[in-house]
């Protein structure tokens, strides 16, 4: 087969390449390498299965020459990151909403299967228990900007649906919770490289607020399985999916667990939403997800725990 990674540079993008050129399929990535980086790559360059384009989603002829030449397309480049979105939220949008469009509509025009990567973020603030796909969207105002992602996501979402309904389209959609794993860099907010990174160096690891809020962290190679498994079934067409680990933590106590684990004498500081983000910033008090929808249609489940991942993150900081 031959695949489309949009993204494809990109933490998890990276490791789909990997999985599929490893199976044996032929891989074209796109990635304009804004967040995605060449290094992530580097090792197929040469290939002859593999094949890089540089350039953005937005850029409708590069996007419709990629689509034209697969037979499946693998959608995960996207404005990612709370700093990021918060700190560019035009580009962000544009990126998100119009980029994916684009996506999908070459994916029309040439009648490709087509698997797109949301978001967790789609619940915004509904902590309930566990989380399941077809569960309410609780949002703060659209003018926090926070709360932009989920939008962007979610139109991207009722896209890819639309296509599927109206237009038969075959589209899968996969919620992802808390990817983390090697190759995830700390720059765009996300928790775990940085809290590892500053345990490494011995710095102060950085609690957001009061460090109550939960996350359930899943290891990036159990969602890569999980990404291929949805990409080979026909019946995951037209549906969504929760895809994460329900290994549940407070930001407060993975602090600890970093600094145990690494054996870092780093201090453990609080700092203020405010101070970290932008004035009146929203946070999630805890997302959990129901995977039953995956586990039921190809028996995923995740195999790496949350010591495993820390682990892992160490050996990729320390080797960069
Ligand atoms: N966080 C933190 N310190 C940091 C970076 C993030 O306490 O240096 C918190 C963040 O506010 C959130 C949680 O860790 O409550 C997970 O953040 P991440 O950006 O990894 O993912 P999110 O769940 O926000 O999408």
């Amino acid at each position: 087969m031959r695949v489309l990674i949009t993204g494809g540079a990109g933490f998890v993008g990276s490791h789909l390449t990997d999985a599929l050129l490893a199976r044996g399929d032929q891989v074209v990535v796109l990635d304009d390498l804004s967040t995605g980086r060449h290094d992530n790559i580097r090792d197929h360059i040469g290939d002859h299965n593999f094949e890089f384009i540089m350039g953005s989603i937005l850029n409708e002829a590069l996007v419709d020459d990629a689509v034209r030449r697969v037979d499946v397309v693998l959608h995960l480049a996207a404005a990612v990151g709370v700093e990021l979105i918060v700190g560019r939220p035009l580009e962000s949008l544009a990126t998100n909403i119009r980029g994916s469009e684009i996506v999908l509509e070459k994916c029309h025009k040439y009648g490709r299967k087509v698997l797109v990567t949301s978001t967790s973020e789609i619940y915004g603030k509904n902590d309930s228990d566990l989380l399941s796909e077809e569960d309410d969207r609780i949002l703060g105002s659209p003018l926090k900007t926070r709360w932009s992602y989920s939008e962007a996501k979610a139109i991207e979402e009722v896209l890819a649906y639309s296509y599927w309904k109206e237009k038969g389209l075959p589209a899968v959609i996969v919620r992802l919770f808390n990817t983390v794993g090697p190759r995830q860099v700390g720059h765009y907010g996300m928790v775990i490289p940085r809290f590892v990174e500053q345990g490494l160096k011995g710095q102060p690891i950085t609690v957001y607020g009061d460090g109550t809020q939960r996350r359930c962290f899943c290891h990036v190679a159990d969602v890569v399985q999980a990404l291929l498994g949805l990409m080979d079934s026909r019946e995951a067409e037209g549906q969504v999916f929760n895809v994460g680990s329900q290994e549940e933590i407070s930001i407060a106590d993975l602090a600890v667990r970093v600094t145990e684990r690494l054996g870092s004498g780093s201090p453990i500081v609080k700092v203020s939403y405010d101070d970290a983000y932008e004035e009146g910033f929203e946070d999630m008090p805890r997302r959990v997800p129901n995977t039953a929808r995956v586990k039921d249609l190809i028996g995923w489940a995740p195999t790496r725990n949350l010591n495993q991942i820390i682990a892992d993150v160490a050996a990729d900081i320390s080797t960069r």
